[in-house]
């Protein structure tokens, strides 16, 4: 077999000017910023080619985490260079270049050199991408808990402000109603006046609640005695609704270190969308469990169920679907923010129609025993 780039100076020059007219288009193509990563993948396979041999006699192929980037007609046989693609020393791809015509000559080292150098920039791509996704993440939740820090600080202005005036509609429209020679029709809408501003409240009463959250005080506490503590206010309000109370209470109880009042609001809010989505009735299930270090509350509900669109936006302040009155989209940004301070995290299953899980996870607290 014949080697190209060893013989007389004119194939070697002429293989270089190829090499770095590849290398060129390769960096080009990288630096495009709205070429995707298949783009780019695609974009160097058809770029091999010319830089391998004269028009028609290279094939080229391309893999990258599987995915599979060829020129036209590609057919095994002829000679093949072969380069791994590794990122942080872990391979996730091949790069080959296959000579079809002729197929008896075979590659040089000069060859040999500009196929590694491609592997080596792809996987640098590859690299550069994951590192900007991974900070598109990051960036996003910043950004979510600016907005909550910035809500916080207004919220905490504006609860302060509204307070004492609601207290006043409420008081005022409370004495109007005292008035015995009332018309029927004023009286209804003395009861309208007063569901708005009781619902006023409500958002004044949560805003308050969200931005006072003062650093939890951490107590040795027990998940069962928070769902038991919330029972006789959950009772009630699920009797009427014609909806089954189920527990499964972890039997070694679940030992961990939070804040008893946030805990119960966490528990509360999260029964109460429960409740709120079960209005023809159904079942809601509390459990607790210990598995490993972490004490798991589960609120799992029959109810209507969430889409995904609602399931992504549901943390977010002020996001609700519900009317005025029954809904003020603070709930689980409460819950959201209450679960982080703790250490914990909160997932959610959901199927429209098919009901909610809400799966709150706290660190356990030293000892606690594994539920069975
Ligand atoms: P609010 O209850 O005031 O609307 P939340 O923050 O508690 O605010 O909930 C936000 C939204 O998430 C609700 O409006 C509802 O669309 C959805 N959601 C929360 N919990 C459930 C649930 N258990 N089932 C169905 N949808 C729910
Ligand atoms: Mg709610």
């Amino acid at each position: 077999m014949r080697t190209p780039d060893v013989p007389d100076d004119r194939a070697a020059l002429e293989f270089r000017v190829r090499e770095l007219t590849c290398l060129l288009a390769l960096d080009k193509l990288a630096e495009r910023e709205r070429t995707g990563l298949d783009g780019f993948l695609a974009g160097t396979v058809r770029l091999l080619p010319p830089a391998f041999g004269p028009p028609g006699s290279i094939g080229a192929r391309l893999v990258v985490d599987g995915r599979s980037f060829a020129t036209p007609g590609l057919a095994p046989g002829g000679p093949a260079l072969t380069a791994g693609i590794a990122v942080d020393g872990s391979p996730r791809g091949v790069v080959e270049v296959v000579r079809t015509i002729p197929e008896t000559v075979g590659f040089g080292a000069g060859e040999r050199e500009l196929l590694d150098a491609v592997a080596g920039r792809v996987a640098q791509l590859v690299a550069r991408r994951e590192a900007a996704e991974a900070r598109l993440v990051l960036e996003d939740q910043l950004r979510h808990a600016e907005r909550l820090a910035t809500i916080g600080q207004l919220a905490a202005g504006l609860a302060h402000e509204l307070n004492e005036p609601l207290a006043n509609i409420l008081g005022f429209i409370g004495l109007a109603r005292k008035e015995p020679a009332l018309p029927p029709g004023a009286r209804a809408d003395l009861d309208k006046a007063s569901s708005a501003a009781l619902h006023a409240r409500e958002v004044v009463r949560k805003l308050r609640d969200f931005t006072r959250r003062a650093p939890p005080a951490r107590v040795l506490l027990d998940l069962n005695r928070v769902v038991r503590d919330a029972l006789y206010l959950l009772e009630a309000r699920c009797g009427r609704q014609g909806i089954r109370l189920e527990l499964e209470l972890a039997p070694g109880g679940a030992e961990v270190h939070a804040d008893p009042t946030q805990l119960a609001q966490v528990l509360l809010n999260l029964a109460v969308n429960a409740v709120q989505a079960m209005p023809a009735g159904g079942r809601l299930t509390l459990a607790t469990t210990v598995a490993g270090d972490r004490c798991r509350l589960v609120v799992a509900d029959t109810g209507e169920g969430m889409n995904e669109e609602v399931r992504s936006r549901l943390f977010l302040p002020f996001f609700t679907t519900k009317d005025r009155d029954q809904g003020t989209g603070l709930g689980l940004a409460l819950v959201h923010a209450i679960v982080t301070d703790h250490g914990g995290t909160i997932e959610v299953e959901s199927e429209p129609g098919r009901g909610s899980r809400f799966r709150v996870d706290f660190p356990a607290a030293a000892g606690a025993r594994e539920t069975p």
